[in-house]
């Protein structure tokens, strides 16, 4: 469409793929990206010569325009890498997915017939009562009572920060084969079926999932875009149902206004809605003054030798705060410089400005060593030194799937529909808790969407990035 502007906020797989779209389709392009690299969440890290995703990032999609999307960007030098990972439940690693005799040789008969028993009496149960609202709920009359308490609570309750009940039970029925144990456990005992999160084999770029999007980013500069980096954008005026321009600040502190034409956000939706002037009504404001973003620390330690052979390990041991541990050697032998080191990254979840986000990077660092160790796991770097390391903080990562947000996500959805040159677009720009696959088609088809090359609703995008083949909706 010549003549068409597009500009984008957030230069993440969302932003990126949907600039890619939009430039394609004849469009001038314009990213304002608040980090000073591309990649959002799924960028990579350098630290000396060590390379580190935000928390590991394997790529996995059902849609076949994604995953071309992703290996055409990754310059074809993506590795398919073979999955190994367990969990780590009281003292004892379970391999992941589990069989069932690894795993009732590792939780003793008893544990075993105790948790048989607990699904069977919720077999009993299942029909009988209403449609679960909770996770809790969902996951009880799924699995049974004993497995939930065993194998769901801790590991959830430590990402979420909230009580399983009241987690949606929506997001368990999205989510649920993303959990590990559980989800793992049924397939064991016999509830066999094509898990996503299961898949054996996984796709990896050589250097780390953020050299796509830097290849992305390179490819838009040479075809004429504006990618611009370390630029905020702070407003975003409207006139009635237009956005007409937008207001950023660069690392110098400087402010600009310049009128946009159409413009897609990754952004979280709730900064969306807080940046546009004259602000929404108050009932749109409250919905998002109601949504929660949970936090990601990602403590990343250059460690000796190779200290485990997983690609990741979940905690869900309640006595120790981590939540899961990666070794990016074991993904892409370009992660370090030589087999000397490991890139490890110990995940944290929390609410930004708790008590864990507001711990200082020297007091993470040891605590992610120390638990490392506590795992049986070396914590030591080349020479036997503390291993050396850095923390990459992510505030609002994680859209909160609570038993509420559908209200307050409908109220929002509603009244940004009358917009025709807004759309929100990604993970958090459509407060889902969704993967690359999922942002790259949103943004692709919001491409479309804006550029009237189609009428497809980012919102309806699901987490197996399967619209395309089910909508053909243009
Ligand atoms: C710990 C962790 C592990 C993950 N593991 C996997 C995995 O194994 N596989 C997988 O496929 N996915 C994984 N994901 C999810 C994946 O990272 C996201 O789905 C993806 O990055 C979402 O892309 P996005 O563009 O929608 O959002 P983001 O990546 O969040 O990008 C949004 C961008 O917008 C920018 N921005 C926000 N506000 C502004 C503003 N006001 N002005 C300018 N810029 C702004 C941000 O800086 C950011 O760069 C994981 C995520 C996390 C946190």
């Amino acid at each position: 469409m010549g003549g068409a502007a597009v500009t984008i906020i957030g230069g993440g797989p969302a932003g990126l793929a949907a600039a890619h779209e939009a430039q394609r389709l004849g469009a001038a392009v314009r990213v304002v990206e608040r980090g000073l690299q591309v990649g959002g969440l799924a960028r990579t890290v350098e630290f000396a010569n060590h390379r580190f995703d935000v928390g590991p990032h394997r790529f996995y999609t059902t849609n076949d325009e994604v995953r071309r999307f992703f290996i055409d960007h990754a310059g074809g030098d993506v590795l398919r890498v073979r999955r190994l990972t367990r969990i780590r439940l009281g003292a004892r690693y379970f391999d992941y997915p589990l069989t069932p005799v690894a795993t009732a040789l590792g939780l003793g008969p008893l544990e075993c017939l105790r948790i048989l028993a607990s699904y069977a009496a919720a077999g009993l149960r299942r029909g009988a009562s209403q449609p679960p609202a909770t996770f809790e709920d969902w996951v009880v009359a799924a699995f049974g009572r004993r497995l939930f308490e065993v194998f769901f609570r801790t590991y959830t309750e430590k990402v979420w920060g909230i009580p399983c009940r009241e987690i949606g039970a929506d997001w368990a029925a999205q989510r649920i084969r993303g959990l590990g144990l559980g989800a793992a456990l049924a397939n064991a005992f016999g509830q066999r079926r094509a898990i996503k999160t299961l898949a054996d084999e996984f796709l990896y770029p050589r250097r780390g999932a953020g050299s796509v999007y830097e290849a992305i980013a390179a490819r838009l500069r040479a075809g004429g875009a504006a990618v611009e980096l370390g630029c905020i954008v702070e407003a975003v005026d409207r006139d009635g149902s237009r956005v007409t321009a937008i207001t950023t600040r660069d690392g110098q502190g400087r402010r600009e206004t310049r009128p946009v034409d159409r413009l897609m956000s990754s952004a979280p939706l709730s900064d969306l809605l807080a940046m546009l002037s004259p602000p929404p009504p108050q009932d749109v404001l409250a919905a998002c003054g109601a949504l929660r973003y949970r936090s990601h620390l990602a403590v990343n330690l250059i460690v000796a030798g190779n200290p485990f052979p997983d690609n990741w390990i979940y905690v869900h041991s309640p006595d120790l705060r981590a939540a899961r541990i990666a070794n990016y050697r074991n993904f892409s032998p370009d992660m370090a410089p030589d087999e000397a080191t490991s890139p490890i990254t110990v995940e944290y979840f929390c609410f930004a400005g708790d008590a864990t986000w507001r711990m200082t990077d020297d007091a993470l660092l040891d605590l992610a060593r120390a638990e490392l160790a506590a795992m049986g796991f070396s914590a030591a770097g080349p020479g036997g030194a503390p291993a050396a390391g850095f923390v990459v903080r992510s505030a609002g990562a994680y859209p909160v799937i609570d038993v509420a947000h559908a209200d307050h996500i409908a109220a929002i959805r509603a009244w940004l529909s009358q917009f025709a040159n807004l759309l929100p677009i990604g993970r958090t720009g459509l407060f889902r808790y969704n993967n690359q696959d999922h942002a790259i088609a949103t943004g692709l088809l919001g491409a479309r969407t804006m550029l009237g090359h189609g009428r497809f609703d980012p919102w309806q995008v699901n987490i197996d990035a399967a619209y395309i083949e089910a909508g053909q909706a243009a």
